[in-house]
Formats: C-alpha cells, structure tokens, sequence
C-alpha cells in the first residue's frame, strides 16, 4: 500500500465510510482506518440463529441528510415505516392507547377532556411552529412555558424523547428537539430489512469501488502535524500513514486525543454530553402477542417496538424486540429490572420464547446532546478545526445540520466537501 494517503480517514461508522466514499469517487486517494475488526460502529447488526439485532433500536429518519447521502452514493436498501397507530402508552402503571390521530386522542383514557382539547391544537400547531426562537431555550422551560396542562407536557416530553433519544430536558435545546420532532411527525422513520449492516455494507462497498483502502483492526494513536498543518497519522502497530488530510469521524474525545495540540478539539470533548440509553434487545421464536408493537412510557423514559413487525429480522414466526431505557443516568431505576418488567407485561411469557438476549447498560447514542446553552445547533462545531490546518471532523456532534445518523451523513458530506476544495491538496493532486 502506498504509505502517503491525499486523504486520511480514522473510524468506519456511517460518517467514515460515507466521506471516504464521496472522497475516492472525487479522484483522492484515501485510507479509512478502523480499530473494530470490521467497519459499522454503533450501525453494526449482530446476527444469531437467523435474527437481526441492530446495537439497540435503529430506526431511519426518512425525508433527512442520510437518505439524501444514501442516494447520491447508490447504497441500496428496503424496509418498511412502522405503523403510527395501534401503539400503548404507559403511565402510572397503567396502558392507554397512544394518541397518535383524531380518533386515538378521543378516545383514549391517558388524557382528561380539557388536556385532550389541547392536545389537538398541539397536533395541529407544532408542525408550524418555528424552531428557530427556541435555540437557547432548554426543552424543560419550552414544556413549561408553551403548554398549559401538565399531561399534554408530559406527552409533548414523550414525543421529544422518541424523536431525539434525549431525556435530559434541561439540557437539550428546545428548538432543535422540536425540528426533530417535525422531522418525525412529518416524515416517519423506515425500519431497515435485515437492520443497518445493510447500510454499512452498502458504504463500505461504495468506498471499495471508489479505491478506499480499508484497513480494520488497526487503531490510530495520533495525528503528526507540521508547520501548523497535519502531516501523517501514526498507527497502535507501529506503522504511519502520510496524509494531506484527515478527518476523524469518531468521538469527540477520540479526536481530541488523536490531536493534543488542539485546544479547539480539547475544549468540545469537554463540553459533549453524550445521550446514552439503556437497551435489552431480544430475539423470540414467537410474539406471545400480535399488538401492541408498539409501547412508549410517559412518566417513565421507555420504549419497546417490535421491530420485526416492520422489518425482515427474524426467520419465520420469530421476533425482534427492541426496548430501551432513555438517558439510564438520569432514570433513577434499575433498567434492566425497568425493561424486563415492560417486556413481562406487554409480552407476558416472552422469556419461553427467548432465542437471544442482550442488554447493554449504557450505549452511547449520540456523542453530544444539541444544547440550549450555546444557542443549540449553532454551539456544535465545524467540519473544518480552526487551529490545525489539514484536518477535519464528522460525526453525530458535528456540523449545522440534524442529530443522529443524519448528523453523521451530513457532516460526512460537508467534511469531503470543504477537504475536495483546499487548494493545497487541489494542487497537490
Ligand atoms: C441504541 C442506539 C440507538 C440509535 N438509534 C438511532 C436511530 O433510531 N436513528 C438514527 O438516525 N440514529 C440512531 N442511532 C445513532 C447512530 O447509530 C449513530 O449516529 C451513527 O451510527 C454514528 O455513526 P458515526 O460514524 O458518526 O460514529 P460511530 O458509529 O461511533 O463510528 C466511529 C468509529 O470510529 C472508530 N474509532 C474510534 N477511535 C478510533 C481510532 N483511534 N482508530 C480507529 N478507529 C477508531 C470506532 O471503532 C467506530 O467504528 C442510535 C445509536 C444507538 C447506540
């Protein structure tokens, strides 16, 4: 291999494989190292007896940057939009039908009649609402403020959850939750056949035939610069790699670590709060239950979706079931305790038809929570660091535009991008 890249690539998620992609495609000669023993990052799906097990529910905003991305790169895939009625809520203990439509909002008992009559002009208002306002503002104080019954609070909070995998309301900025929201409402989300190892077969093949050099199993220790500019990354093995350019697509305290001398990269590992959640993931060689496929906690932060409802995840007759307790440091309970309960009692006798069982306390969803303080999207950074000249960031903490996948593409995009018109590596190539 050719020990001088026009293009460096550390991490081999979504936002790498995509970048490397539109970088090969341009003429650049690229290398995307990977620590994993394969590309996929936190997009990988575990595969066991025939089931699909994405790492914790994966759903695909549709109408957004990645299908966008997925697109103009020709990476292939089908799935299916989950049903947006048939689904319970839990509150108090108890089930109710989740308002999802006129008729679901009328007749379900986890609203009073003034909160239900509210609740409909919300419905009707919040696809018109205007995010940009509401950048600084916390969630917490946007619920307070903007909604009179505390019930059509808790279920506006719900929706906020469901949208961003969020929980932490007095950190999370109220205009960007609420653009997710519409993003939600307004477009729905794809369940993938087969989960999201599709996409990232798809990338990765898309990088292959575009002349990426893909190297797993080999981890980047640290980014040489000099004279200002990046000039090699240097590899755990011993090796180091020449490059014009590098984009980090990993974690803000991956790069901050690769790159030192940063203090731009320092200070935004500082400021990231990661959104995690708490997931039990299980494959069934039967639903105990046809419905509901679909349960959302309100005063509790959880969700259950019978994803295999959708998707093509199980051999036949089997499940996949996906529940997750949001932001578990701040839940307060035991969740996995929390989410065998939820399962208990949506899918009594689930356990006689387990296959598969994985619960990962503590998955880190999204690397930084869009915060109020900062004015929300605008206190992400750029895809281009300020201080170290030559090097380049994506991922789902970066850039202007969208949270989750759809963070990671469009900066992705945005990174190849600003890296396809430096003028020193225009010339260089
Ligand atoms: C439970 C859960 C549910 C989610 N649900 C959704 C959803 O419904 N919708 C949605 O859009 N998104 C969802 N996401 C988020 C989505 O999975 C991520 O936004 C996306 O996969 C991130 O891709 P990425 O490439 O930016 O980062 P990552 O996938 O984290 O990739 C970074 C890669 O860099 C590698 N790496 C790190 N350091 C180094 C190094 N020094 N050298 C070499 N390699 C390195 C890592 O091994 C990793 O493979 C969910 C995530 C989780 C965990």
């Amino acid at each position: 291999m050719k020990t001088t890249k026009d293009v460096v690539v550390i991490g081999g998620g979504l936002a790498g494989l995509a970048a490397a992609a539109y970088l090969g495609r341009a003429g650049r000669s690229v290398a995307l190292v990977e620590k994993a023993h394969a590309p996929g990052g936190r997009a990988s799906t575990q595969e066991s007896h025939g089931f699909s097990l994405n790492l914790g529910a994966h759903a695909l905003y549709r109408g957004g940057a990645a299908l966008e991305v997925l697109r103009e790169l020709g990476v292939r895939y089908t799935g299916a939009t989950p049903p947006t009625s048939g689904g319970l809520a839990l509150d108090r203990g108890a089930l109710h039908t989740l308002p999802s439509g006129a008729l679901s909002l009328l007749t379900t008992g986890l609203l009073p009649l003034a909160a239900k009559i509210e609740m409909g002009r919300v419905f009707g208002g919040l696809a018109a609402a205007n995010p940009a306002p509401l950048a600084s503002v916390p969630v917490s104080t946007w619920l307070r403020d903007a909604f009179r019954a505390p019930e059509v609070r808790r279920l506006v909070g719900t929706l906020v959850r469901l949208s961003t995998y969020c929980a932490d309301d007095d950190r999370q900025s109220a205009g960007a939750a609420l653009a997710q929201v519409q993003h939600a409402l307004g477009h729905g989300v794809l369940y993938l056949d087969g989960g999201w190892k599709t996409l990232v077969e798809g990338l990765r093949d898309a990088a292959v035939a575009a002349g990426v050099e893909i190297l797993t199993g080999v981890r980047a220790t640290q980014i040489a610069a000099e004279g200002g500019a990046v000039s090699a990354v240097e590899l755990a093995n011993g090796d180091r790699l020449g490059a014009g350019a590098v984009l980090v697509a990993a974690s803000p305290r991956a790069a901050a670590a690769l790159a030192p001398a940063s203090t731009a990269l320092a200070a935004h590992a500082e400021r990231a709060v990661p959104i995690r959640a708490a997931c039990l993931d299980v494959a069934l060689s039967r639903l105990p239950r046809p419905r509901p496929l679909f349960v959302l906690g309100v005063d509790r932060p959880l969700y259950l979706s019978v994803h295999s409802g959708a998707a093509r995840l199980a051999p036949g007759g089997g499940a996949v079931i996906h529940t997750a307790q949001y932001s578990p440091e701040l839940a307060g309970r035991d969740a996995e305790r929390e989410l065998e309960d939820l399962l208990d009692r949506v899918q009594p006798g689930y356990r006689d038809a387990l296959v598969e069982r994985r619960f990962l306390p503590s998955l880190v969803v999204s690397n930084a929570v869009v915060p109020a303080e900062g004015g929300g999207y605008a206190a992400r950074p750029g895809v281009r660091v300020p201080d170290l000249d030559g090097l380049f960031l994506a991922g789902d903490w970066v850039g202007p535009t969208g949270m989750l996948a759809d963070a990671s593409f469009a900066s992705a995009r945005d990174a190849a991008g600003a890296i396809l018109s430096r003028r020193a590596l225009d010339r260089a190539a």
